[in-house]
């Protein structure tokens, strides 16, 4: 991966660069990585944090142990194509996730499934009969909009309150009645045993980490990569044709619309002198006199082993990193006038989580940014064509 400075940036002359890329996650390097080695583009990919990776950056810890700075991010797709292409960049280690939630004093499945009902209410159910008294218990709810609907309407307000409410209304800073139907729907309702977080076709987690995924992305013949520098310093200080910006849209408008509401996190990182703290990778705390949503223990997700155990909380809050777009029909509004207003601007596409205000997972980012690079390789092919057909 070659890095230059913003010192170089200033003092070299040369040609202006055929893309500025702003924001080195999935979004952004995955778009670099095409342009430059699938088009022969010459690119300038640039983050304000002092790495590349965006949320995915992992790295050794003082004590030695692999954890993802910015709260556990795990690989799940149903796309083998999105596996096919980033396993160009990193070999794969097999990884299922499971999470458990602190309920009545029960450490119990989520999502819900026969042992969590079982565990909790102390019976000893079959799948017929669990399915019989979810169906005793669910609400029936005509129209879904809301995360509660969605909720109520298949496990009732019981389970509801123990697992979700509490939960979502930390996460989010909204009760689940004020928020799309589509978050609480990530996380399904089962009456077998399957205790599996996702259930797509392939989960895996890059063998030797994101970082090196990246970095391995982003080694490529014409980019280059400046880190530790936001997008208002380089705008004004380097020659560009194009910008493709992976940061929140609302930023780069100057908040001219008003702001897009985004969720953030805090994160209290610690290392424990003990080789292992909870029985699976993350652990779920719905309760609401407890501040923090979940724990995640990262050498499940890596493998890593290690005398010591680093641990992550995850605080939500309102103020920080813009971590979450708040998925509720004013803010979905208020995108659709900035996605006017970009649709408008030329010389510049917005792309991931942040550019499309989406609550995408890492293989949607992935999948957005190739499908970027499709349309732009169509239209590149289409000008030619044209300059071919004119005679230039
Ligand atoms: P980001 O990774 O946010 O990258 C955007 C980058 O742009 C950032 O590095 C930022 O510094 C930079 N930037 C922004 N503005 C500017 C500017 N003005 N100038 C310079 N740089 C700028 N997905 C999964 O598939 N599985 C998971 O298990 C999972 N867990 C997650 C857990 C948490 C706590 C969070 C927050 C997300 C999780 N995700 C998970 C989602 C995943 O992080 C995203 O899908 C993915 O990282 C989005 O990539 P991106 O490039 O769009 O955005
Ligand atoms: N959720 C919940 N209880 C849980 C797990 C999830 O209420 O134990 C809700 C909560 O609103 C959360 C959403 O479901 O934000 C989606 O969960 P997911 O684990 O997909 O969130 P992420 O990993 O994106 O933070």
């Amino acid at each position: 991966m070659f890095q230059i400075t913003l010192e170089r940036l200033q003092t070299t002359a040369c040609e202006p660069y055929d893309y500025l890329i702003v924001g080195a996650g999935f979004a952004g390097s995955v778009i670099a990585e095409r342009l430059a080695a699938g088009a022969g583009k010459r690119v300038l990919l640039i983050d304000r944090r002092d790495h590349v990776g965006g949320n995915a950056y992992d790295h050794l810890d003082a004590a030695g142990v692999m954890v993802h700075r910015y709260g556990p991010h795990i690989f799940h797709t149903n796309a083998q194509r999105i596996v096919d292409y980033l396993s160009r960049f990193t070999q794969w280690r097999v990884y299922e996730h499971r999470v458990l939630a602190q309920v009545d004093g029960h450490l119990l499945p989520i999502p819900i499934n026969l042992d969590t009902l079982n565990g909790l209410f102390g019976l000893s159910m079959n799948e017929a009969e669990a399915e019989t008294f979810l169906a005793q218990r669910a609400e029936p709810v005509s129209m879904i909009r809301t995360s509660e609907d969605v909720v109520i309407n298949q496990i009732g307000r019981e389970l509801y309150e123990k697992f979700f409410q509490g939960y979502t209304r930390k996460q989010w800073g909204l009760d689940p009645s004020q928020l799309d139907k589509s978050v609480t729907a990530r996380v399904p309702t089962r009456t077998n045993r399957d205790d599996r977080y996702f259930t797509d076709s392939l989960q895996m987690m890059p063998l030797h980490g994101y970082t090196a995924l990246f970095e391995r992305m982003l080694d490529q013949p014409g980019i280059e990569v400046l880190l530790g520098v936001d997008f208002t310093t380089v705008r004004e200080r380097s020659r560009f044709r194009h910008v493709i910006f992976c940061g929140p849209i609302d930023e780069y408008f100057g908040f001219c619309l008003g702001r897009l509401p985004y969720r953030s996190l805090r994160f209290a990182h610690e290392t424990l002198p003990q080789s292992q703290f909870q029985p699976v990778a993350v652990v779920n705390y719905p309760d609401p006199t407890v501040p923090y949503t979940r724990i995640t223990e990262y050498k499940h997700l890596t493998g890593q082993v290690h005398p010591m155990t680093s641990i992550s909380y995850e605080f939500p809050c309102a103020e920080g990193d813009p971590y979450y777009p708040i998925p509720r029909k004013a803010n979905a509004e208020l995108y659709q006038r900035y996605k006017a207003l970009a649709d408008a601007t030329p010389g510049v596409t917005f792309l991931g989580r942040l550019g499309t205000y989406k609550y995408y997972n890492m293989d949607q980012v992935v999948g957005q940014a190739l499908a970027l690079y499709q349309r732009i390789e169509q239209a590149t092919l289409a000008e030619e064509q044209v300059s071919v057909a004119a005679g230039k």
